[in-house]
């Protein structure tokens, strides 16, 4: 059975695993040359996902 060291180490990896992914769709976000699709509400890329409210 695992002990809860063994998934707090395991947590952390993830933690650390999460940053790296966070950090790499930033990355694609930032050079993409975005193709937004329209809502009333928000603007989606359909490239790289990206969202961007328009409510004011
Ligand atoms: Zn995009």
């Amino acid at each position: 059975m695992r002990t809860a060291v063994d998934i707090q180490r395991d947590m952390q990896e993830l933690q650390r695993r999460l940053e790296q992914l966070k950090q790499e769709l930033s990355d694609l976000q930032h050079g993409c040359r975005h193709d937004f699709i329209r809502t009333p509400y928000m603007q989606m890329c359909r490239k790289c996902r990206m969202t961007e409210s328009l409510s004011w």
